[in-house]
């Protein structure tokens, strides 16, 4: 399944998805991993799974390793990456589901970009204390 199809599939039916039921054993696997080298890493995606992110994967994100979409709640992994690089992915994606809301209309350009640093860089702090910076 592709990137926009899940995220029409998540406009179309509601965030009330399970991620259980999705069948995603990638994102499974890649918790329990967490779990098992950093359980700081694993309590910041158990946070955001709390607060309503969905975690999914899919191959069709090109060279990105993940992305969050804010206005849906999912959090999608590039399918084709290694583990190792998604383990940081996924803290780093989660993090940017706990941050609070980002831009508003009242936003220049140039609050904006600052913004979306400040933004960046908190979520690199997290993936980079939890996993390391792959
Ligand atoms: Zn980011």
């Amino acid at each position: 399944m592709g990137t926009l199809r899940e995220l029409l599939d998540l406009i179309k039916n509601g965030p009330e998805r399970d991620v259980a039921e999705s069948g995603d054993e990638r994102i499974a696997s890649l918790k329990k991993t967490l779990g098992a080298i950093c359980p700081f890493g694993r309590r910041i995606v158990d946070a955001a799974e709390a607060k309503g992110a969905v975690f999914c994967t899919d191959g069709d994100l090109g060279k990105r390793s993940g992305v969050y979409h804010p206005a849906t709640g999912y959090v999608v992994l590039n399918a084709k990456m290694s583990d190792d690089v998604l383990l940081s992915s996924i803290v780093h994606e989660a993090r940017h589901a706990l941050q609070p809301k980002g831009y508003t209309h009242e936003d220049t350009v140039k609050s904006a970009i600052m913004l979306n640093r400040a933004m960046e860089g908190d979520a690199l702090a997290f993936h980079s204390v939890a996993v390391g910076d792959t």
